[in-house]
């Protein structure tokens, strides 16, 4: 009986592939087949498993994943040489859901564009035969810290060499502790988009003495950057640095609390001080801040709106620890 490949027993390839933080199986089962030198490399993949649909008509494409079952997903372990908990350990494997109780080993294709990105290519450089490797973008991180580049979003799919930017690298560095910082990741995504709109806001001010240095600020990052790339830069990149000194004081229980109790003025008016101070910007910016029409004093009277009943008078000053934003995580 000619029995598929599928069916044949499952033993490791000649030449192991270590696994990359976050990629897709497709581009892991695609690497390990050309290390071995597989002439046909979807010969790997029809030995995982019975596939869903017939792949002598179909061209498999990077934006492309497979999915397996978890009879497919031992199969694809002992082709690699490793334990499947050690792939595991560094690939999402999404597993093709409704044929758990299937004992055979499945497979199935699905578009999974929206979800990945490239990986680094100063990373893939360095891996023998430069291979195309596509990762996950909700496990990795957006800068490739060893080579101080950016790696796109899903909107802005670039790379880009931020080693003559140290600043942004910072700004990257204390948006991830603030993302550390907290258990709601969802709650502090919201308050980076509300920081994110701020900046954006003030960039379209063109006519503003106290809002031309940050827009000067900007060009000069911008030249920068262009200087070192082909690829258009990514306004959110730019203005990273003042987006994540906003986030971190959206963010802070203390200040939350204070301007949503603060009906007047001269209550705001540490906190316009303490944004300019922050921002690095003349002291008088503190007066166009508060002005009615500017983006940051419209964040301050949305957020007052929406909380000022949160806040009990129980405590005249809050406290870091007891001022926990439990109270509106909204
Ligand atoms: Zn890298």
């Amino acid at each position: 009986m000619n029995l598929a490949l599928w069916q044949r027993p499952a033993m490791p390839l000649p030449f192991s592939v270590r696994p990359v933080r976050g990629e897709t199986t497709s581009s892991y089962l695609f690497r390990l087949a050309r290390t071995n030198e597989l002439v046909v490399p979807t010969t790997l993949l029809r030995a995982l498993g019975e596939p869903s649909v017939s792949l002598d008509q179909y061209m498999l494409r990077d934006h492309e994943e497979i999915m397996l079952n978890s009879a497919a997903q031992q199969r694809l372990a002992c082709f690699a040489g490793m334990p499947l908990e050690r792939l595991r350990r560094s690939l999402p494997l999404p597993a093709l859901a409704g044929t758990r109780a299937s004992s055979s080993p499945r497979t199935a294709i699905q578009i999974i564009s929206s979800l990945v990105r490239g990986h680094c290519a100063s990373c893939c450089a360095r891996i023998p035969g430069n291979p195309p490797i596509q990762i996950y973008f909700a496990q990795s991180s957006i800068i490739c810290r060893r080579h101080r580049r950016w790696l796109g979003t899903r909107y802005e799919r670039v790379q880009i060499d931020l080693s003559g930017s140290p600043e942004i690298l910072t700004a990257y560095r204390r948006r991830d502790r603030l993302f550390r910082a907290e258990e709601n990741q969802h709650w502090v995504d919201t308050q980076f988009a509300a920081a994110q709109a701020i900046t954006t806001a003030w960039s379209r001010i063109t006519d503003s003495f106290y809002h031309t240095p940050l827009l000067r600020r900007w060009e000069a990052r911008s030249g920068v950057l262009a200087s070192a790339t082909q690829v258009p830069i990514p306004p959110s990149l730019v203005m990273m640095p003042e987006t994540v000194i906003i986030a971190e004081a959206i963010c802070d229980p203390v200040w939350r609390h204070q301007v949503a109790t603060a009906e007047h003025y001269f209550q705001q008016r540490n906190f316009y001080a303490h944004m300019v101070e922050q921002l690095r910007l003349r002291r008088t910016t503190a007066y166009a801040f508060s002005a009615y029409n500017d983006p940051l004093r419209d964040w301050v009277e949305r957020h007052r709106l929406q909380h000022r009943s949160t806040y009990t008078v129980r405590s005249a000053t809050p406290h870091r620890k007891s001022a926990a934003r439990s109270r509106d995580s909204q």
